[in-house]
């Protein structure tokens, strides 16, 4: 099966051959359908898999269909939760690269560096943010960043997250982002508290493994 297959729209098919990618991996094949079709996802993959791709592009996709009506213009409708500056700014990258022939708007901020550079970034209108955990708090704390239109939820590396004692800002993201919004959560390792924290947060999920 290739991308075409997938239903994928044209700006995203011609950056993904400028990619250079053939055909999708096997989490591609298994999650773009899913997220298309609006669906809540939890799937297990590691790191390698192209499992960002999975994710980046049915939400450029989304997002982009939805951009033909008339919308808010400063408002975040992707957020993901990322457990590091390296992660979080390789996802970037990607959606930047994917979204190319988008005109959807693609931001990452993470914490150790000064906010100001990252506030006039958010100031102009963001699409889709790509955030670690401290970061994002300290920054709706200070209304600088506001969830309320947020569409879809990815919480990447969920496992690292609840790692790295994150889980009690996880919840607390996931509760400031609106209630009727899509949660895909990837996770390399399923252990128990992943488990749970997907019990508590999805709805009737799509679960995938690769
Ligand atoms: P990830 O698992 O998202 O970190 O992706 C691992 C690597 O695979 C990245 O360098 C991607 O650019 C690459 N990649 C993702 N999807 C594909 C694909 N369908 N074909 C070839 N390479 C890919």
């Amino acid at each position: 099966m290739s991308f075409k297959d997938l239903q994928l729209i044209d700006p995203l098919l011609k950056a993904i051959e400028e990619q250079g990618y053939k055909q999708p991996t096997g989490v591609q094949l298994q999650t773009i359908p899913q997220v298309l079709a609006k669906k809540d996802v939890i799937a297990s993959a590691q790191t390698g898999t192209g499992k960002t791709a999975a994710f980046a592009l049915p939400i450029l996709q989304l997002l982009s269909k939805n951009q033909e009506a008339p919308r808010g213009g400063k408002t975040i409708k992707a957020l993901i939760v990322s457990p590091t500056r390296e992660l979080a700014l390789q996802i970037g990258n990607n959606f930047k690269a994917y979204g190319r022939h988008t005109n959807l708007r693609t931001t990452v901020i993470f914490g150790g560096i000064s906010e100001k550079p990252q506030v006039d970034v958010l100031a102009k209108g963001v699409d889709i943010l790509i955030a670690t955990p401290g970061r994002l708090m300290d920054l709706e704390k200070q209304d600088i960043i506001n969830l309320d239109a947020v569409e879809i939820l990815v919480l990447d590396e969920a496992d690292l997250m609840l790692d790295m004692g994150f889980i009690d800002d996880v919840k607390h993201i996931v509760n400031l982002c609106p209630a009727e919004k899509q949660i895909l959560l990837f996770s390399a390792t399923m252990p128990f508290k992943v488990e749970q924290l997907a019990n508590t947060i999805l709805k009737s999920p799509e679960r995938i493994e690769v």
